[in-house]
């Protein structure tokens, strides 16, 4: 290692939502974001410009975030590698919870009445709609299941998965760990060994018998 690196004092400085975000919770947070896009590109082309100018923009801060960290990294910096293989079987995780967690129960858990709306074609899945855990409107909440599941309100653009669902809505599961360990541990997926105990909002589970548990 060269004698004179320093960690650059700006290495890890972006938070979101209050949160510090480590080099995975960046990636992660990038991977929902597309998702979520995605799909509202193709259900609601029309409709849902809110949600979509404000997924964007929070996109291009977090895009403009990984590219500093790589561009730090692969000058020399003494900075962690944003793209660092112990990463991969997390996003793996969180891919596979993001489609496969049942994102509807996720708002019963929580305490949010919904009630079925009616079947999709376009996502081939049923909808259910309610009021907006966020801004309180009371019919302009969308959440679906089906190959893609997610929510997304008319009214002040929340949209998001199993796992910004989780991350807001149940306790003890603000962070992307405890928020991806949970949704394995209702889905019966084991989770992986952290590569390294995460500070700050990333803590906050813990490593037995091969299952993730809360501290
Ligand atoms: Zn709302």
């Amino acid at each position: 290692m060269p004698a004179a690196t320093t960690r650059h004092p700006e290495s890890s400085t972006l938070t979101l939502e209050g949160a510090e975000l480590g080099n995975l919770e960046l990636r992660a947070a990038l991977e929902g974001i597309a998702y979520t896009l995605a799909d509202l590109a193709e259900c609601f082309p029309m409709e849902s410009d809110v949600a979509r100018s404000i997924l964007t923009e929070r996109q291009k801060v977090l895009r403009d975030e990984l590219a500093r960290r790589e561009r730090l990294y692969a000058g020399g910096v003494d900075v962690p590698d944003p793209y660092a293989a112990e990463h991969d079987a997390w996003l793996s995780l969180a891919g596979d919870v993001r489609r496969r967690a049942d994102v509807l129960s996720i708002f019963g858990d929580a305490g949010h009445v919904l009630s079925r709306a009616g079947w999709s074609n376009r996502r081939q899945a049923e909808e259910w709609v309610g009021a907006c855990p966020w801004c309180g409107g009371r019919d302009r909440f969308h959440v679906w299941r089906g190959a893609d599941p997610g929510y997304w309100c008319r009214g002040c653009g929340a949209g998001g998965d199993a796992i910004t669902a989780t991350r807001n809505l149940i306790p003890g599961c603000a962070g992307f760990y405890e928020a991806v360990a949970w949704l394995a541990r209702q889905l019966g997926l084991p989770a992986p060994i952290a590569p390294h105990r995460p500070k700050g909002n990333g803590a906050g589970f813990e490593y037995v018998r091969g299952k993730v548990v809360p501290r």
